[in-house]
């Protein structure tokens, strides 16, 4: 790296056209508003018919990539917007010819939230590669690269990209301390090189990542290695354009910034600022400014359809908790919302105070999906049901974790909870050390079974093999077999501007409140003054337009009957009994399904069931009746 006399980048040429050649060096830049953008954001809402105007354009940038599938596109796609994922590659693939396209892969998680056997992990890369991605960002929550081993396989057959990840985690607000230190990375570093990787990259997936840290990160990993170094980063907590800086003043080969409409708040930097700062200098990256420019103006116009998923509850587009607290954007906005939903926000700060006890006790894990949402859940239940024993309510994601079905945790795991968690688990109360793969027996050949008749082809298959409930939904959807709910349909523009002006008519009472509910109604939540609406606006292809607004009732909880009630909101797995089945205080009823973590629900008493209210797939409230257990006394 050069510097001139002032100790910054060197200015080769006073050249500050927009059209310009790059520099010898030049920053590589990956787009990552397709994806990493919108999951940020806008909870990954983004519709392929929104990306298309766009697609053509952003191809001609020379983007050293564009990150547009993986992560949680996979699970949101087919479970809220009713498109199938793998579509989504090859319809870009048609506007986006010259540009490589990157995946997130989360190692044998796949694109789900847990570890999957060998030959769904597999058949799931082999498809990604034919269906058009070239790149493979893999990582692993807990940095555990055995679990790397079986996706390196594939991608290396297809001779396809293998970005290696090092899941960037701490304990202090800097780098540092016994656990998180520079040798750990570097460490990691050696291992990824061993296992191939064509480049490195650190992904801080919270924004922890402070601009000295990165500087001495990356220079430590450039004289280490000669494999390129990429950083990703977000801005959440407000330091991502400095952190990207110092790290190209430490040599990093490549970054991943947004288009500007898609950046900043819990998403990352904005490439425009970057590329003008560094206009003219040995890093230049040699992008058209004027040609992002025309990207954003396209851009800005759908964003009216996605502003209903931003959070703006705070006038701050930074968040400071996160280095207070190592808490990634998405794991919060899942914890607050979480408590929301059981009238319990008022703990936050306990949860707070609460959470980094059970981070160490689970084995001080890096926090990145899913093993954020797995601390972060059983904190929250720690909180909310512990009265007269610690962990009354683990769920069965920290049982697996603490079986050894995620792999090897940073730190142990503390005795006495994984004593706990194992009671009874049904693989046993031993521990595995092995890599999870090789104790998981082959799940396709049973769920081609299953889905026999619904699925079309492999990639069906594959689906429902991740997303064994929603898969199945989405196929019934997708062949016309059941009616596709409107609220996975998407809005036009017109939708958004006259739902805005009704909730505005509604909320200066210009509308008289109606008790019959119109039929074909798309619900949304508002919030006013801390008191919570669901507003209901009637189909814009009904005759009559109307609109309902009621303020939540509270739910009665009752304690009395035999009713089993859903302790929290979420979606039902499965039913464990049918109508006219005995059970046992205690035995499992209903798996429920609450931020992506499953919940046994137990019976309460003996008796007999009579009643069951739901079905798997269904979305059941705070309190909602799942079934009536009919008392045996
Ligand atoms: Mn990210």
């Amino acid at each position: 790296m050069k510097f001139d006399k002032h100790g910054v980048l060197e200015i080769t040429k006073m050249n500050y056209d927009s059209a310009r050649p790059k520099a010898k060096n030049p920053i590589k830049i990956q787009d990552v508003s397709l994806r990493d953008g919108h999951q940020s954001l806008f909870a990954t809402r983004g519709r392929t018919e929104d990306m298309i105007p766009v697609a053509k354009m952003m191809d001609d940038i020379g983007f050293y990539s564009v990150e547009m599938w993986g992560g949680a596109t996979f699970d949101v796609m087919h479970r809220f917007l009713n498109e199938d994922p793998w579509e989504r590659i090859k319809t870009l693939k048609k506007y986006m010819t010259k540009t490589p396209f990157s995946m997130l892969l989360r190692g044998q998680n796949v694109v789900g939230y847990r570890n999957y056997a060998d030959d769904v992990v597999e058949a799931f890369v082999q498809r990604a590669c034919d269906n058009g991605i070239d790149i493979f960002r893999v990582f692993d929550a807990l940095n555990d690269f055995r679990n790397f081993q079986t996706v390196v396989k594939v991608i290396k057959k297809n001779n396809k990209h293998f970005q290696g990840t090092i899941c960037y985690s701490l304990t202090e607000p800097r780098m540092g301390g016994k656990t998180y230190n520079l040798n750990y990375y570097l460490e990691k570093a050696k291992q990824l090189e061993d296992l191939g990787a064509d480049t490195i990259c650190i992904k801080d997936m919270a924004g922890l990542i402070a601009p000295y840290d990165a500087y001495n990160l990356v220079k430590a990993l450039k004289e280490q290695t000669d494999i390129p170094i990429h950083l990703h980063t977000h801005f959440t907590s407000g330091m991502g354009d400095l952190t990207l800086f110092k790290a190209i003043e430490a040599g990093v080969d490549i970054i991943d910034t947004c288009m500007a409409p898609y950046a900043y708040r819990t998403s990352h930097p904005a490439v425009e600022p970057l590329v003008i700062s560094l206009l003219g200098t040995n890093r230049d990256s040699g992008l058209n400014v004027k040609k992002l420019a025309e990207i954003d103006k396209e851009m800005e116009k759908v964003i009216p359809k996605y502003k209903q998923f931003l959070d703006n509850t705070k006038n701050a587009i930074i968040d400071t908790n996160v280095i207070l607290h190592q808490t990634p954007g998405g794991m919060l906005s899942n914890l607050v919302n979480q408590l929301r939903q059981m009238d319990a926000l008022d703990k936050l700060d306990e949860v707070f105070e609460e959470l980094p006890k059970v981070r160490k006790q689970l084995g001080q894990v890096p926090l990145v999906t899913p093993t954020s949402q797995i601390v972060g859940i059983q904190t929250v239940n720690n909180v909310l049901f512990d009265k007269d024993e610690t962990y009354s309510n683990i769920t069965e994601q920290v049982k697996d974790l603490c079986f050894g079905l995620y792999g090897k945790t940073t730190l142990p795991i503390d005795e006495k909870v994984r004593k706990k968690a194992l009671k009874n688990y049904p693989r046993g109360q031993t521990p595995i050390t092995t890599r999870p793969g090789d104790i998981l027996k082959p799940e396709l050949p049973k769920i081609k079974k299953e889905v026999k008749g619904l699925a079309k082809n492999i990639d069906d298959e594959i689906l429902c093999a991740l997303y064994p409930v929603t898969g199945k939904r989405f196929l019934n959807w997708k062949y016309g077999l059941e009616k596709v709910p409107n609220d996975v349909k998407a809005i036009t523009l017109e939708d958004v501007q006259k739902e805005q002006e009704l909730i505005k008519k509604a909320l200066s009472g210009g509308l008289t409140t109606k008790k019959v509910k119109p039929a074909n109604t798309r619900a949304f939540d508002v919030y006013v003054d801390g008191e919570y609406f669901n507003v209901e606006v009637a189909d814009p292809n009904a005759k009559q337009r109307e609109i309902v607004i009621k303020k939540k009732e509270e739910i009665t909880t009752g304690n009395d009957t035999g009713n089993l009630l859903a302790p929290i909101p979420g979606m039902i797995i499965e039913y464990k009994k049918n109508v006219g089945d005995e059970v046992k205080a205690g035995d499992t009823v209903v798996v429920l399904e609450a931020m992506k973590m499953f919940n046994n629900l137990d019976a309460s008493c003996d008796g007999v069931i009579t009643n069951i209210n739901h079905k798997a797939g269904d979305s059941v409230s705070k309190g909602s009746i799942l079934c009536y257990i009919k008392s045996k006394k």
